[in-house]
């Protein structure tokens, strides 16, 4: 038996990950739990069941948003768990829901696929916000210079054939902005995605290979200081797995303090969480820390917050039914709170809570706009080295 699996021993039982999963919130069922799904991991692994579909389905619909792992008093490493018997059962699990999603999605991940995401009608009815913005192409392969006193060289993680990616130039002009303003020369390479979707989607050769490209990307920059992520806590903690230096663009500016002027931005924004950027990059604080130097902005957290709002990995498409559950505690709490607008801090939640109707910015991007607000002279030029 390998390692993994000795974590599901660890598990006793106690519940306390029971109201922080937001399967289990949506359904009441206990094997929709990360508790219940140990158990039955546990049943299979001693032959006291066997991985039927009716199993792999309680499985399959676990999002991965690994907030079992932080409140379990026991530190059962549910993801590794996870992770392995995924592994072992690829093929059956891929078969319950991802093999009707896994060539549309891989055809995205491509520079035709994402191309047509654009006019294709149903297909963009579905990912909504990820292919309706700006197109990154023009920052990639680019170097911008520091503005003031030069703190370092960093590497802006951008995917251009990514569909989490593709279409975030507002959101990459933005960090490019406040880098280099803040005294870091940027360097966009053009990487390649970062691997997690394949990963989770059971396609672990295709993740290693895409670890291999961008470790290479980034041996070939010279001296570079950090992986900087604008805001994507999935991609963020899938880059940590294979790099030791990758940081979310405001741990970054918390290391040296954030250079002034900030100017005043009139909104109330309701914050949601993202999984990965809270559960495994720990970046959350450092965004709500910095942010509440922004005069006049007003960022009040959802009482879900720290819940999956039920966005990641293909969720919305493949478990339709209990992502729009989860929606709709979102929705009710946004509505309560009638803010201006809701904060987000991954492309996946800025996917799902955009069907709420209401305005959805990132972190990256409000920060952006106190910047301007505050007419530094110079601020919006960009000098490429
Ligand atoms: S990873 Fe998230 S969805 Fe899966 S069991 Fe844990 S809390 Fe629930
Ligand atoms: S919190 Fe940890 S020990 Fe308690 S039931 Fe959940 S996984 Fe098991």
């Amino acid at each position: 038996m390998t390692a993994a699996y000795d974590e599901v021993y660890k598990c006793v039982h106690c519940g306390f990950c029971l109201p922080t999963c937001p399967t289990y919130l949506a359904t009441g069922v206990e094997g929709m739990s990360p508790r219940g799904r140990l158990y039955l991991i546990r049943a299979v692994l001693e032959g006291r069941a066997r991985p039927t579909k009716d199993l792999l389905e309680y499985l399959d619909a676990c999002v991965y948003c690994l907030r079992c792992e932080t409140a379990c008093p026991s530190g059962v490493k549910y993801g590794a768990v996870y992770e392995q018997f995924f592994k072992e059962h690829r093929k059956e699990l891929q078969s319950i829901t991802y093999s009707r999603y896994l060539p549309l999605f891989n055809a995205l991940n491509t520079g035709p696929g994402l191309a047509l995401a654009r006019v294709g009608g149903s297909l963009v009815k579905e990912l909504g916000a990820l292919v309706a913005g700006r197109d990154v192409r023009m920052y990639v392969g680019k170097e911008f210079k520091a503005k003031g006193e030069r703190v370092g060289r960093v590497a802006l993680f951008v995917a251009p054939d990514c569909v989490a990616w593709r279409y975030k130039g507002k959101m990459v002009e933005a960090a490019i902005r406040v880098l280099t303003w803040n005294g870091y020369d940027v360097v966009v390479p053009r990487f390649r995605c970062c691997g997690a979707p394949y990963r989770h989607s059971g396609q672990f050769e295709k993740s290693e290979e895409l670890a291999k490209y961008n470790k290479a990307v980034v041996g070939q920059l010279g001296r570079i200081d950090y992986v900087v992520v604008a805001n994507s806590g999935g991609c963020q903690a899938e880059l940590m797995r294979y790099f030791d230096n990758v940081v979310d663009v405001f741990q970054l500016l918390a290391k040296n303090g954030v250079r002034e002027r900030l100017g005043p931005v009139k909104l109330r924004l309701a914050l949601q969480h993202s999984c990965h950027l809270m559960n495994v990059a720990k970046a959350h604080t450092h965004i709500v820390a910095l942010l509440s130097k922004v005069p006049e902005l007003k960022v009040v957290p959802l009482p879900s917050a720290d819940v999956c709002c039920g966005g990641g990995a293909l969720y919305p498409m493949r478990h339709r039914d209990i992502a729009n559950k989860i929606l709709e505690v979102k929705r009710r709490e946004v509505f309560e709170i009638k803010p201006d607008g809701i904060l987000v801090e991954s492309p996946a939640c800025l996917q799902q809570l955009s069907k709420l109707g209401v305005p959805v910015y990132t972190p990256i991007e409000i920060l952006d706009l106190s910047y301007k607000n505050a007419n530094n002279l110079k601020y919006l030029d960009l000098e490429i080295g």
